[in-house]
């Protein structure tokens, strides 16, 4: 059977993406698979250029079929920022209080308590002869000032929309309308017709 690596050291993704993706007719592996293998070094300018940085970097590293993702918040306002620098926008890769810190501070600086945004996020599977599927989600809303909600992780308890932050949101109803659950619903069938 085909091997697919599920190429991100994020285990909650990975347990994730494993549940959805059990169906496929291939044996899903992690990089827990495959020990002490150095990271790449994520410098594209969009989403998709991350995704496909490090899906080709590990396929080359692994020799097997590999799916990435790359997401991450875009604020109008500060345009488009934190963008690809979402997870390390306040200096430290995946400080959440310090990244929600900054990005209060930042819309202070512009004068504003509160700012239309968007989250994005790119699944991307390349095979071991370079074919690719691409898909992408999207979540618009507002970050604001004020922290609600205590679910979720990263900047959902500042993004909301209507009066509802993400971190006021179950598992089960932020991914009915995030960005990561619009990526995977176009993701599937388009995985399930390439392996078919
Ligand atoms: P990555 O896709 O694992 O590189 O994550 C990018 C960063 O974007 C995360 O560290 C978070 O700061 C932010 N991010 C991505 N998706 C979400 C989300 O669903 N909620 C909150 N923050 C997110």
């Amino acid at each position: 059977m085909k091997k697919v690596v599920l190429a991100t050291k994020n285990a909650g993704k990975v347990r994730e993406l494993r549940e959805v993706l059990a169906h496929l007719p291939v044996e899903l592996l992690s990089l827990a698979d495959f020990p002490a293998m150095p990271e790449p070094v994520e410098d594209g300018a969009t989403f998709t250029d991350n995704a496909r940085i490090k899906a080709r970097y590990y396929m080359q590293q692994t020799g097997c079929a590999c799916i990435a993702d790359d997401s991450g918040l875009a604020v109008d306002i500060l345009g488009g920022a934190p963008g690809v620098h979402s997870a390390r926008f306040a200096g430290v890769h995946g400080d959440d209080a310090a990244n929600n810190a900054k990005l209060v501070q930042e819309l202070r600086a512009h004068g504003t308590e509160s700012s239309p945004a968007a989250y994005h996020c790119v699944l991307l599977f390349v095979d071991t002869d370079g074919q690719e599927i691409v898909a992408e989600g999207q979540c618009k809303g507002e970050v604001r000032t004020t922290p609600h909600g205590t679910n979720g992780f990263g900047y959902d308890p500042y993004f909301y929309r209507g009066t509802q932050s993400m971190a006021d949101l179950t598992l089960a109803e932020k991914q009915a309308i995030s960005h990561r659950g619009a990526a995977l619903r176009a993701f599937i069938p388009a995985m399930e017709e390439y392996l078919a």
